[in-house]
């Protein structure tokens, strides 16, 4: 299907962006990379009056390296990040997890801050930046706010997103020793959005440990119980197999016997994955 006929404007600054997202009596949208946006405008999913492209604003693009961690604007792309041209203080996992979303071709056009804005339940870096403890900075009409994106994303989705607001980018604060970190992720077909996502980092030989899961219900979630266990020294396979059942049970509703299983042996494979190191 084609679209239905909108409005497009190419505002030349992040505020002039912002007055237009929230012109008043439109539906309005901001285009990234347009890889998630654009086909559901094809398919009429999304209807709106005025599409608003921020594809080519500096200001959102500002790449660095702060005395805290890392600074990536919006509009940094998966492919970015999968080719090292971002600064790595996180032992690679950013790369791994940009070199695994779906196909070079979108990689090379879809944005972590479209990603992010967008919430999909079954998206990369909502999971690892929540595994990272990274802050979004937003943009709008009540001026800056700086949000944790384990409470920017409240639902499959859901952000606290409103009407004008636009992500400049993301903090990632940099681990306080050598991050360890494993990733695993069940898709059908390699490029295919996730059935399950497990991103496990530990600071250092004996630093805390995050688990963090997404795919399995309306938004990534922490699993408090498995990265508890998971920092305990010599910690067995069926202690952490009752961590996870534990975590699954508080945290996701409605799952069945294969997706616990499924859930689980991802879940091991990232803690495995983390261990080799
Ligand atoms: C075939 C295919 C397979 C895919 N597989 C995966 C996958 O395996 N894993 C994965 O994580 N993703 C996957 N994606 C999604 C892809 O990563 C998109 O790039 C991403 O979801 C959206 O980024 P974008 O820059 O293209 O955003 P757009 O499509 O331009 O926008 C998406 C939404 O975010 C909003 N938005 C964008 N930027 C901002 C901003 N700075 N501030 C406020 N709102 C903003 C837009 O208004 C829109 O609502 C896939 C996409 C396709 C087409």
């Amino acid at each position: 299907m084609k679209p239905a006929p909108f409005e497009y404007i190419r505002p030349k600054s992040v505020a002039e962006a912002s007055v237009a997202l929230g012109r008043r009596g439109a539906t309005t949208a901001a285009i990234a990379g347009g890889q998630s946006l654009i086909p559901m405008l094809g398919l009429r999913v999304a209807l709106i009056d005025l599409l608003v492209d921020i594809s080519r604003l500096d200001d959102l693009k500002a790449v660095t390296e702060t005395p805290d961690g890392v600074w990536l604007g919006s509009l940094t792309t998966h492919s970015q990040i999968e080719d090292g041209k971002t600064p790595d203080v996180f032992g690679g996992l950013m790369r791994r997890v940009a070199g695994q979303i779906s196909y070079r071709a979108v990689r090379n056009h879809g944005t972590i801050g479209g990603s992010v804005a967008l919430a999909d339940p079954a998206a990369d870096w909502p999971c690892c930046l929540i595994a990272l403890d990274a802050t979004v900075r937003v943009v709008g009409r009540s001026g800056v706010s700086v949000q944790r994106v384990a409470d920017f994303i409240h639902d499959s989705y859901a952000t606290t997103l409103t009407t004008g607001d636009i992500i400049m980018g993301f903090d990632i604060p940099a681990p306080k020793a050598a991050l360890r970190w494993g990733f695993a992720k069940v898709a059908r077909k390699s490029g295919a959005f996730a059935h399950s996502i497990a991103v496990v980092t530990a600071a250092g030989k004996d630093g805390p440990a995050t688990v963090v899961l997404g795919a399995a219900g309306p938004r990534p979630r922490p699993m408090a119980a498995t990265a508890n266990q998971l920092a305990v020294p010599a910690t067995t396979e069926e202690q952490l197999r009752a961590a996870i059942a534990t975590d699954l049970d508080a945290n996701f509703e409605g799952l069945d016997a294969y997706q616990k299983r499924m859930h689980t042996a991802n879940i091991l494979r990232a803690a495995r994955d983390m261990r080799t190191q």
